[in-house]
């Protein structure tokens, strides 16, 4: 049996989650505006479904990485006209469709003055900008030592008209490691590079720096508007900020496949690949149609190094969790069910699951299970669920 809609596995995702987790978030930021971060197609649980729940639960920013994101947001969403924001650009952006479509960009680096202003000639209006400094990441982003220049080029357009200046953003490199050293030193040179700014005669509305960790952990730096990404999904942004329920926070999607085939192995056989995983006794395995063709890591494969990762066997009260037996296959992978098995082909298994999690004393195993498995984080394995996944959105 397939599921209603014929295939063999989903990803269901609960977009009333979506905004009860956005409601939680602004209850953390009461002064600040909520930007949703939906890039990576809304972290893996689709982006224009995810963009609306989050605005439904407050959000009036949007934020995304790329050109393309940008575009597909507004020509999806034709009704919506929240700011969205797009940060990260190389030379050759389409600055002009980028603007046209009234898409604030950021400026990341020197290039990318000249060409927004090209972009906002030929779009016939000026652009909305937001400047990106780096304070500590060594990532994308404006060096404090250019930035002098870059504002003051800035500045000059702003006189031409060519240009809005909106907003002054930077993005922290350890927030998730609550009290360590650099956030505090990236938030003085975020300071300064405002001063920077205002020295230049710029005087940004939007000040932003805070991602899912510092709207949850650091009040003092939600400034403007804060930009959570993992945690509109539902996910702790890491270990150690502790389980996203502490949050009020919910993850929002599960993972789902039937069970396609349920048969005996005797025992001492080799399961999988590279046989990691040798039967102890005469048992049941049962064949979970997911791998890591469709983003199931092939990190998390359970034998000789380890427990693979977790597997909710059945629905409900009934349901067992056992672990991945050998590695994950491109397509597959294979739990072993144990000698007295009662399920059959046709059953449903979860991989992860709207709830806290094992590790964190849930009872349904949720992705970042999957991270502690494959020695990752949750973001790569919800956005890593590969295309052949349907999304289904409830
Ligand atoms: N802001 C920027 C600039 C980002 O690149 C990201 C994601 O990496 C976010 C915000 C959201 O971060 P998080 O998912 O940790 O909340």
């Amino acid at each position: 049996p397939a599921f209603a809609d014929g295939t063999t596995s989903r990803a269901v995702v609960d977009l009333d989650t979506v905004t009860a987790n956005v409601r939680a978030l602004r209850g953390h930021a009461p002064t600040a505006a909520v930007m949703a971060v939906v890039k990576a197609d809304g972290y893996g649980h689709g982006m224009l479904p995810v963009a609306r729940a989050a605005l439904a639960g407050g959000a009036t920013w949007l934020g995304v990485a790329t050109a393309e994101e940008a575009l597909a947001l507004r020509a999806g969403l034709p009704d919506v006209d929240v700011p969205v924001l797009v940060w990260l650009l190389a030379p050759g952006a389409p600055f002009a469709a980028l603007v046209a479509a009234d898409v604030d960009v950021a400026v990341a680096a020197p290039w990318a003055v000249d060409e927004v202003a090209a972009g906002a000639r030929a779009a016939g209006r000026p652009a909305r900008v937001h400047v990106k400094v780096d304070t500590g990441l060594s990532r994308n982003g404006v060096t404090p030592t250019a930035l002098g220049d870059v504002a003051r080029r800035l500045a000059a357009l702003e006189a031409a008209g060519d240009v809005q200046v909106v907003g002054l953003f930077s993005h922290l490199a350890c927030a998730d490691e609550p009290g360590h050293p650099s956030i505090d030193r990236q938030a003085d040179a975020f300071k300064v590079a405002t001063d920077v700014l205002h020295d230049a005669g710029l005087r940004p509305a939007v000040r932003h720096l805070a991602n899912s960790a510092a709207t949850l952990t650091r009040p003092d730096l939600h400034l403007d508007l804060v930009r959570p990404g993992i945690s509109v999904y539902g996910f702790s942004p890491g270990p150690l900020l502790g389980p996203p329920g502490r949050y009020g926070l919910r993850p929002a999607m599960t993972l789902q496949a039937r069970l396609a085939q349920v048969k005996q192995v005797p025992a001492g056989e080799g399961v999988s690949y590279g046989h990691l995983y040798t039967t102890t006794q005469d048992t049941t395995v049962g064949l979970v149609p997911l791998g890591y063709g469709d983003g199931v890591p092939r990190h998390a494969s359970g034998g000789t190094a380890g427990p693979g990762g977790p597997v909710a066997v059945g629905t409900g009260a009934d349901a067992r969790v056992l672990r991945v037996a050998g590695r994950v296959c491109m397509d597959q992978l294979v739990v072993d069910l144990g000698p007295d098995a009662a399920e059959r082909a046709g059953d449903v298994v979860t991989l992860f699951g709207g709830s806290d999690g094992l590790a964190h004393g849930g009872d349904l195993p949720n992705a970042q299970d999957w991270a502690d498995a494959a020695g990752t984080i949750s973001y790569e394995i919800v956005t890593r669920l590969g295309s052949r996944v349907p999304r289904v959105h409830v």
